[in-house]
Order: structure tokens, then sequence, then C-alpha cells
């Protein structure tokens, strides 16, 4: 037994016991809890500021921290989260983004969405408090922060920052007391997948604290008293899993959650509603970078409300690039790539994207 062995005492759930451990690629052992499953760094630091200065979200090429092109990264991040928004509240209402960088996300929802962000990057900070969102503060555990927002917030997000804090169960009392009665919690970490390559996580984002597991995302919301908590992994071409998480005090809520859920993941498309196709489409093509034929002849429906120019790169990379084949590959007819399904899926997008094109056209022309 180990000097970590008798020491270990699980963040999460207190237990005592490590079932395994992993090294990372800068040589940081990750310690896996034998209770409930959940990763974490060995050591954690006494604190995180330090890796969230300016150049955060425009690292440096080679650099271990940070966003190379966050602009980008949020297009095909974050639009599936805004139209579960939308979704979930049709008429507005009030949204608080964690770790809500310059406000992307936020400044998306319109004027009807009360919105309120909490950021650790001062520039960031500041850029989206210049953008009209209310920055409630740097760090979701600063003390008091939560209580001074008890109960205010039908929707909070929190994509990609849970990974990042130094208590992740504290992180998530904390968002669920600033939930309304019947709010909702979207939340988006890295998982260490049973099925696919955790390269992504071992091997790069050294900042990360913890490593959940879909076990440990579970057991930790499981030991909230009345939270109900659903999710689903997701499996990005050519990039190690995340894990969706939905979590309500509400059960109808809940209810409506498991259907949306349900749409948002559907393998096709064909039969959805224009506005479960929209947030099928957002997950599965943008998102996830899983075209298939029936997917991207429903596209236009995605890009009448939602194109913009960086939308429109992420889907040219579908188009013309590697991502595309590797795509391919990854589809259920990769034993036979004939070379017709080649073709036919840059036509069928080409098309999409064409079509969209020359309806706003001609709406402009009518206008
Ligand atoms: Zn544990």
């Amino acid at each position: 037994m180990s000097d970590t062995d008798t020491l270990f005492r699980c963040t999460v759930c207190g237990g005592p016991e490590i079932a395994r451990s992993t090294m990372r690629g800068d040589g940081v052992r990750v310690l896996f809890c034998a209770g409930c499953g959940m990763g974490v760094v060995e050591h954690r630091p006494a604190d995180t500021a330090h890796f969230y200065t300016d150049d955060y979200y425009h690292r440096a090429e080679g650099s271990a921290h940070g966003y190379i092109d966050y602009e980008f990264t949020a297009e095909h991040g974050l639009l599936w989260t805004r139209v579960l928004i939308e979704r979930l509240l049709p008429a507005g209402g009030a949204v608080l983004d964690i770790g809500c960088a310059t406000g992307f996300l936020l400044s998306r929802l319109g004027p009807a969405y009360r919105r309120a962000g909490i950021e650790a990057n001062p520039a960031a900070a500041r850029i989206a408090a210049e953008a009209g969102i209310d920055v409630l503060g740097a760090d979701v555990l600063a003390p008091g922060l939560a209580a001074a927002h008890r109960g205010a917030y039908e929707i909070i997000t929190s994509i990609a920052t849970y990974e990042h804090v130094l208590d992740i169960r504290a992180a998530i009392a904390a968002s669920l007391e600033m939930l309304a009665p019947s709010g909702v919690l979207v939340l988006e970490v890295p998982v260490i997948s049973p099925t696919r390559s955790n390269a992504d996580w071992y091997g790069s984002s050294f900042e990360h604290i913890f490593y959940p597991t879909e076990r440990g995302l579970r057991s930790l919301f499981a030991s909230f008293p009345g939270v109900y908590f659903t999710g689903t992994e997701t499996a990005a071409t050519g990039f190690s899993s995340t894990y969706i998480g939905l979590a309500t005090r509400d059960p109808a809520r809940f209810a409506e959650l498991g259907d949306l859920l349900a749409a948002m993941t559907a393998d096709d498309p064909t039969s959805l509603a224009e506005d479960d196709a929209r947030l099928n489409l957002a997950y599965r093509v943008v998102h996830e970078f899983r075209p298939t034929p029936a997917r991207i002849i429903r596209l236009p429906l995605l890009l009448e409300r939602y194109y913009s120019p960086s939308l429109g790169k992420r889907l040219m990379q579908l188009w013309h690039g590697d991502a595309s084949r590797a795509a391919l590959a990854e589809q259920p007819w990769r034993r036979a790539p004939s070379r017709g399904t080649l073709v036919r899926l840059p036509l069928l997008l080409g098309r999409a994207i064409g079509r969209t094109l020359l309806s706003r056209l001609r709406r402009l022309r009518a206008a």
C-alpha cells in the first residue's frame, strides 16, 4: 500500500478506497474511487486561477492549456445548448451560464432572456459584462455567491467547467441551490469512456482536476435528495467522449427532459417534428460531427434558424475535410464504403446549404 492509498478520501462520496489509477501525459496520476467511480488528480492544487489567465481562450499552438480558436469551438460546442434552452424556455426566462467565457452562448439568446454568467478569466468576464451579461463572480464556489442567488435561475448551463473546479460536489451543490424549483441544470463534462479512446483527456487539458465516469456522475447526483438526473455519453468524431447531463427537482420537467434527450440523440431524424429535428441536428451533426444522408436531408431546418459564418465553417469541414472520411469510417456501412456513398454525402450537404441560402435570398427580395 502506497502513501496515496492511506491518504485517499474521495471528494465526492468520502470513500477511502482507490479502484484504479491512470498516469496522465504530464506524469500526474488520476485516481478512481472504488465507492463512486469518480476520477480525480492525485494532488489537487491549492488554487486554479493561474490556469485561466488572459491567454486561456487564445492559447499558443503547442500550449497544454486552453483553446486555440475559442469562437469556433464555441460555435459547434454550444449550438445544441442554445437550441435546448430555447426549447425549455420558449418565452424567455432567467439563464445562468457557469464558465460563460466572453458570453458566447448567452449573447446568442434574445432579449427575452435575463442573462447571467460566472467566469474565472478576467478579460473574458469584462467582455461578457460589456455585452450586457450580469457577471455574478469569478468562481461558483465563492463564499456567499450561491446563497445570494438562491432559486433565481430557470436554466443553469455549465459546459466544460465542472472538471476544472477544486470540489465538483460543492460546485454542483452551489449550482442546484441557484436553480428555481422547476429549473434545469444542463452540464457537459469530459467523461472517461468504457468503450472509446480517452486519449484527449489523458494526453492534454492538464488543467483538469476531475475525471468523471458515468457511474461517478450518477452517484454524485443521486446523493442530492429530490434531484432527478439523466444524461448521455457523446461520441464526437475524432474526439474523446463527453457526458451531457440534465438535472431537475421537478418530476414533470424531468419527463420532458427525457423526451428532449431521446429526440436529441435519435439515430434517424426523419420522423421527428421540426423542433425536435433541429435539436437532433445541432447535436448529431454540428456537435458530434456525425452526418448521415438522413440527417443532412433535414439540415436546412437547422440552418434556416441558426446559420452563422462559424457554423458554415464547421459544415465546410464536413464537406471537404478528413473529418468527413473519418465520420464515414465509423458509420455502419464502413465495411463496404461504396464510392456512391462517399460522393453522395458532400453533395447532399452542398444542396442543403444551397437551399438555405436561396430561401434567405428569396425572403430578402420579398422584404
Ligand atoms: Zn467516491
